[in-house]
This record gives structure tokens, sequence and C-alpha cells, in this order.
């Protein structure tokens, strides 16, 4: 009869043995496996008391970002919509009123801006087609939910905290995303 391969083995149909049929010896061989792992280093943590530190390339959940002055750097250009390859990012221009000179960075802002992250690869290409540093991924998953309508995230879930009122805030959310710069330069 033609084998498909060389290494197949035919199964044995020998009928077991009295000490086959108690099992004893493969009870021993696992047990002494489970002994040998006792003293391993545990491959697990505590999560989430304890987490692992995030590669410095980690890429994350996104961050609109804001200037020094806590004025939104996005102008809605949409390149970071058209670089996107998975047609995640939606947003709407508005054009800056002179009162709003502290609110938005430039004449244009995104009134409404929004990534779907079901849709999302987290591949960066967003950062990397924003002209104006307006939009980075942080070192923060998106967290789990059950309904598919909170996984659209808005401006007020992608805003980094204002530098001038909340600047602790708006560091750790800057995270890793200089040294990650850094890196690249
Ligand atoms: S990370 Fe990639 S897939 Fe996600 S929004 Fe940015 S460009 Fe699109
Ligand atoms: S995040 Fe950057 S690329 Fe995207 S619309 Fe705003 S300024 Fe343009």
């Amino acid at each position: 009869m033609a084998t498909l391969t060389n290494r197949a083995k035919p199964v044995s149909r020998k009928p077991m043995n009295w000490v086959e049929r108690i099992y004893l010896w493969n009870i021993l061989k696992g047990m002494l496996i489970t002994l040998g792992h006792i003293f391993k280093k545990k491959a697990t943590i505590n999560y989430p008391e304890q987490k692992r530190p995030f590669s410095p390339v980690f890429r994350g959940l996104h961050i609109l970002n804001r200037d020094e002055e806590g004025r939104e750097r996005c102008t809605a250009c949409g390149l970071c919509a058209v670089a996107c390859p998975a047609e995640a990012i939606t947003m709407e221009a508005a054009e800056r009123l002179p009162s709003e000179e502290h609110l938005y960075r430039e004449e244009k802002y995104a009134a409404r801006y929004e990534i779907n992250m079901l849709r999302c690869i987290f591949c960066g290409l967003c950062e990397e087609a924003c002209p104006k540093d307006a939009i980075y991924l942080s070192e923060t998953f998106a967290p789990a939910d059950f309904s598919r309508r909170s996984f659209i995230y808005g401006k007020p879930d992608l805003l980094i905290p204002d530098p001038k009122t909340e600047p602790e805030k708006f560091q750790e959310a800057k995270g890793l995303v200089d040294q990650r710069k850094k890196s690249k330069a």
C-alpha cells in the first residue's frame, strides 16, 4: 500500500497487561513532569497587580495630542485617515473662531474625530502620516467591552489631558512616546 510519508508508525493493537491497565507508571510520569515545573521560574505574573514593562516600540491606544499651551494640535487635514489601511478613522473639520484660539492651534480643527478600535490593526501609520504631531499610539490597551459601539473612540476618549491644568496626567499619557521618537531619530 502506498504511504504519504515514511514517518507513519503502525498503531499497536496489543492488549494491555495488568501493569499497563492500572496506569501507575503513566501517573508517575505525569507527576514527575509536574514536580519538575514546581522548581522552574514562573512564566506567569499576577496581572493586574503586576505588569510587564512594554517594549519602547509597543503601539497601543491612540492619543490626540495637545501643544504645550493645551491647544489641540489636530488640523483635520485627513492624512491619517488616508494613510489608515483599515479605514478606521473618521473626522469632520470645522473652522476655528477668533474666540477659540486658545483651544485649537490651527485655523481648522477636528470637530469630530473617531477611531473604530475594532477595525484598527495598531500599525502606527496614522502616527507616521501626521504632519502636526497630533496623534500617536500610547502603551495602553483598548479595554475590553461588551458592545461594538463602545469601541468607537471619539475625541473625549482620545484627547490627552491638558498640560496646563493636569500636567501629571499629561506626562503619564505621553508615556514612552518621546522615547520611541528618539529611538527612531
Ligand atoms: S494604527 Fe493603523 S489601523 Fe489603526 S487607526 Fe492608525 S493607521 Fe489605522
Ligand atoms: S491627526 Fe494629524 S494627520 Fe490626522 S487629521 Fe489631525 S493633523 Fe491631520
